[in-house]
């Protein structure tokens, strides 16, 4: 008789509980470990605690890898179909968004751990809780297989780690260079802390080098630091990305998208000539919060108490072209503690796309983002977590 094939799990997060299911349902006998007290902190945390657990319309082109083609085959074996197939047949059901993002029914990330922890128990796996694995050789000693599913050093407090990258290291695998992504941004400039606390919907534009990257509206909060925001999280992949490149990284923020240059300027002249002692303050008071008109006008050092007959066109111009195209100098990420994810990690030319395996190590196996994948906001982190750890499980257990 063939002897149960064993397999040692690192990491009771995203990656590391689908693989841990597969394997089970697939006849191994599976041990997870895992640093923290308890499984899947970042799938609590995720979504603001509603979790985006997927995304109806994921493709290779929401990643960014140095390999972007290695998502492909995973994308297509445990896509969102089968994703959402496997969900249902364990009772986790799924509110699909029109936009394409995907949440659990409940709309409550604790159902997501739940039911996948609880799920992988009655299969049989066994979790280790509270276990930190330093030595990576000596799971291989004692099991068949070994899984890196220990994620990125993104959010420390929830667990995030590089210890995987270090166990890669260890069986010569290449880094690639690592940066947080999803993360807020510091501005070289101290408008931000007077506008602190204030949010905003604008457009922000991404400038690399001078030269104009993307362009994605939603809101923006201003911070002591600089800003944060969906809007602000969606271009910071690229800006990170040019950072950590030395590059010189710039946004500019539109915060009256519904007007152009002229139309701006002659509103402000308009409301000048019909109030006539209306100041330049209670004007812009009357399109933007407060203190961004206050801090506008400082840093254009244009007197705040400036009365309707002293406002010129060119004065005009000069706010309404700021108001449209505020432009500021990045100068860093918020970091790691603060990033949602990290991008760079394992050089997925070094892993077989179709199984997760090493192509450096038989019988390891590298899954979920730990790896050199990183995804848009909007669910394709997990979407991915989810695909790459069905693979390394559908390996580990083909011959069990
Ligand atoms: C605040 C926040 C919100 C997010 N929201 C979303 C969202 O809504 N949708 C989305 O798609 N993505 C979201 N993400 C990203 C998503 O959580 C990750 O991409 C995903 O969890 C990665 O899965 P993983 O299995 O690779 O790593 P993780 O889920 O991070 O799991 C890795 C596990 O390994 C453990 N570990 C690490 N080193 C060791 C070791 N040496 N020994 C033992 N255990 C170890 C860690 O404690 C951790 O539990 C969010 C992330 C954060 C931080």
């Amino acid at each position: 008789m063939n002897k149960t094939k064993t397999v040692a799990i690192i990491g009771g997060g995203a990656s590391g509980l689908l693989c841990a299911i597969f394997c089970a349902k697939g006849g191994v006998e599976v041990d997870v470990f895992e640093q923290n007290s308890k499984c899947a902190k970042k799938i609590l945390a995720s979504g603001n605690g509603r979790c985006n657990i997927t995304n109806k319309n994921v493709s290779s082109s929401d990643y960014f890898s140095q390999n972007p083609s290695f998502v492909e085959f995973a994308l297509r074996e445990f896509g969102y179909e089968e994703f959402k197939k496997f969900s249902q047949s364990i009772g986790l059901l799924l509110d699909e968004k029109e936009d394409g993002r995907v949440y659990p029914l409940s709309n409550e990330a604790k159902s997501v751990a739940s039911t996948l922890i609880n799920y992988a128990k009655s299969l049989g796996v066994n979790f280790y809780t509270d276990t930190k694995i330093t030595d990576i050789k000596a799971l291989f000693k004692k099991y068949d297989s070994v899984v890196v599913a220990t994620g990125s050093c993104a959010a420390s407090h929830l667990g995030g780690s590089d210890d995987g990258l270090r166990f890669a290291k260890e069986f010569g695998h290449n880094i690639i260079p690592i940066y947080p992504s999803l993360v807020q941004l510091h501005l070289a400039s101290l408008a931000p802390k007077k506008m602190s606390g204030v949010r905003v919907d604008a457009v922000v534009t991404l400038y690399i080098d001078g030269k104009k990257e993307q362009s994605i509206s939603g809101d923006v909060l201003f911070s002591d630091y600089g800003v944060s925001g969906f809007a602000v999280l969606d271009i910071s992949q690229s800006a990170s990305l040019a950072l950590l490149e030395k590059r010189k990284v710039e946004i500019s923020l539109n915060l009256l998208s519904g007007f152009d240059m002229q139309k701006l300027s002659s509103h402000i002249q308009k409301i000048a000539s019909n109030i006539k002692n209306f100041t330049i303050l209670d004007i812009l008071n009357s399109i933007v919060p407060s203190k961004v008109a206050q801090t506008l006008l400082d840093e254009l050092k244009i007197p705040l108490s400036i009365t309707s007959d002293e406002i010129t066109v060119k004065i005009a111009k000069n706010i309404a072209n700021t108001l449209l195209n505020w432009r500021f100098e990045v100068n860093d990420t918020h970091g790691f503690r603060h990033a949602e994810v990290a991008g760079g990690g394992v050089d997925t030319t070094e892993i077989n796309p179709k199984t997760m395996e090493s192509l450096k190590q038989k019988n390891l196996y590298f899954c979920g983002e730990v790896l050199d994948v990183v995804g848009r906001r909007g669910g394709y982190n997990f979407a991915f977590a989810w695909a790459s750890g069905y693979l390394a499980a559908r390996d580990i257990a083909k011959s069990s």
